[in-house]
């Protein structure tokens, strides 16, 4: 039996990358596992096929995120989905993963693609929380997917990283709100993320990204997943409001 049977689980932007690693993690641990994803469900149903190769069990669900009635439509399909499986509707986890970069120069940045960054990567996760708290039962998870540029300068994300500030934020006033309920909420901060994206094909570009870690090498997706899924289960119980540095040492400087 794994750590989380008998526990349902939202990871958002679960189709692929650090999402989907982070599903298969929490499917593996027993989780009923809801797929998110934002555009065509054939890359959510990848990762729902490979949970349940593994003898798992999730759904996929499409809600694109930063758009009005975003998360009205998220919960629309994830309630459904959840009623027809268990019987209720309630969630014992929720992963804010989903989240867009910026890479734009600073100086030419343009307020459209400053409100699309804060759409997605901040006012989404807090409408969520603010959302699932209707579904999330006393002793939930809330995990919130940070980044490690809160914390060193990359002028390119600037913007980017304005919104993972607002994440952290997030995880440490609802941390406090929730403590009554038990509920904990941290947040964890990837470093160079291989997500299968084509620039990590580059093993050239991989070598000199893997040289910000101190392990010498980028982090895996499973790397983060690993991490969530100890915030998930029972042995993180005493921490809340945590900022969790997953990025391999790429700040100790
Ligand atoms: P990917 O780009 O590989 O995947 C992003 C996921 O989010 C996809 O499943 C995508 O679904 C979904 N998504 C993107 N935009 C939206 C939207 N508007 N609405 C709904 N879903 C959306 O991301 P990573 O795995 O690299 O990153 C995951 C998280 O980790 C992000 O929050 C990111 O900021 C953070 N992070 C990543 C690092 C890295 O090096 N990889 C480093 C530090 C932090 P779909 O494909 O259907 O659009």
């Amino acid at each position: 039996m794994g750590k989380l049977t008998g526990k349902t689980a939202l990871v958002t932007g679960s189709s692929r990358g650090i999402g989907r690693a982070t599903a298969l993690r929490l499917g593996r641990e027993g989780a009923l596992v809801a797929v998110h994803c934002s555009g065509g469900l054939e890359a959510a149903e990848g990762t729902v096929s490979a949970i349940e190769k593994e003898g798992g069990r999730a759904f996929p669900i499409r809600a694109e995120l930063g758009v009005p009635g975003d998360v009205h439509e998220l919960f629309l399909a994830l309630e459904a989905e959840l009623k027809e499986r268990t019987g209720t509707t309630t969630l014992d986890i929720l992963v804010n993963n989903a989240g867009v970069m910026g890479g734009v120069d600073p100086e030419e940045l343009t307020p459209e693609q400053f409100d699309r960054l804060f759409a997605v990567n901040a006012k989404a996760p807090y409408f969520l929380v603010q959302r699932a708290l209707a579904n999330i039962p006393d002793g939930g998870r809330i995990i919130n997917i940070s980044s490690g540029l809160t914390r060193m300068a990359n002028p390119q994300e600037v913007a980017y990283a304005m919104t993972k500030g607002a994440i952290d934020q997030l995880t440490l006033h609802f941390a406090k709100h929730l403590g009554p309920r038990g509920i904990t909420v941290n947040s964890v901060g990837p470093g160079i993320t291989d997500n299968g994206s084509a620039l990590f094909d580059d093993p050239g570009a991989v070598a000199a990204m893997g040289r910000y870690s101190v392990f010498n090498r980028v982090g895996e997706s499973r790397d983060i997943a690993d991490v969530v899924a100890f915030l998930a289960g029972d042995d993180s119980r005493w921490i809340t409001g945590s900022y969790l540095d997953a990025s391999g040492g790429t700040l100790l400087g």
